[in-house]
């Protein structure tokens, strides 16, 4: 199955990603995750994405274009995969439709007021991609997952959240009309639990 995680910043697009990608062994392909890697080992294309994303803005469409549909082209995406936070534009997503074939868009909901104090006390491991909020941490700095050190991230400030919000409104939540009007959407609330919520997530992709 190729599924595409809609959904605003905080919404818990990687963590259902990940917990799918473990319960269905199809990679998570999170355009975020691959960005934050380039540029902790300073490649071009991190040198090049690293001004965009401390301020909470998009990468040029070209480029997230340009890694995902060579991630796709590799052999542990033929049985299928999540893509996670892309496409982010309407041109992202045509030009996804000439390179994959997709069968669901899932739509994750959740208001502006909770996104802003789930991504305000997030903590995430850059080596695996792993997150967690404060709230649960106890104090414990370090990644449960892989025992790389949990840093917040640049972008998770009170101004660049509120800036992703707008970004997202302008340029992101148009795809759920789009995947709408080709009958592909799929909508879960996430108000619940994580449990409650992956269950709901489960159920709206017909996995139960
Ligand atoms: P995320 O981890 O999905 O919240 O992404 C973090 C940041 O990476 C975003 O705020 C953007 O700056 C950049 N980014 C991730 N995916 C995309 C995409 N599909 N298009 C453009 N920029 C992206």
């Amino acid at each position: 199955m190729n599924i595409i995680f809609l959904g605003p910043p905080g919404a818990g697009k990687g963590t259902h990603a990940q917990k799918l990608m473990n319960e269905l062994e199809i990679p998570q392909i999170s355009t975020g995750d691959m960005l934050r890697q380039a540029i902790k080992a300073e490649t071009e294309l991190g040198i090049l994405a690293k001004g965009f994303i401390d301020r909470g803005e998009l990468v040029p469409d070209e480029v997230v274009i340009g890694i995902v549909k060579e991630r796709l082209a590799q052999q542990d995406c033929q049985k299928g995969y999540i893509l996670d936070g892309f496409p982010r534009t309407v041109p992202q997503a045509e030009a996804l439709s000439q390179f994959a074939k997709i069968d669901c868009a899932l739509n994750l909901s959740l208001a502006d007021e909770v996104i802003i104090g789930r991504l305000s006390g997030r903590r995430v491991c850059l080596k695996c991609g792993a997150t967690y909020h404060t709230s649960t941490l106890n104090g414990r700095t370090d990644c449960a997952a892989c025992g790389d050190e949990l840093v917040q991230r640049k972008d998770d400030t009170p101004e660049t959240i509120q800036n992703r919000l707008t970004v997202y409104a302008a340029q992101t939540a148009p795809l759920i009309d789009y995947y709408q009007e080709k009958g592909m959407l799929r909508t879960v609330e996430c108000t619940g639990t994580v449990e409650e919520n992956h269950r709901a997530v489960r159920k709206a992709l017909g996995v139960e």
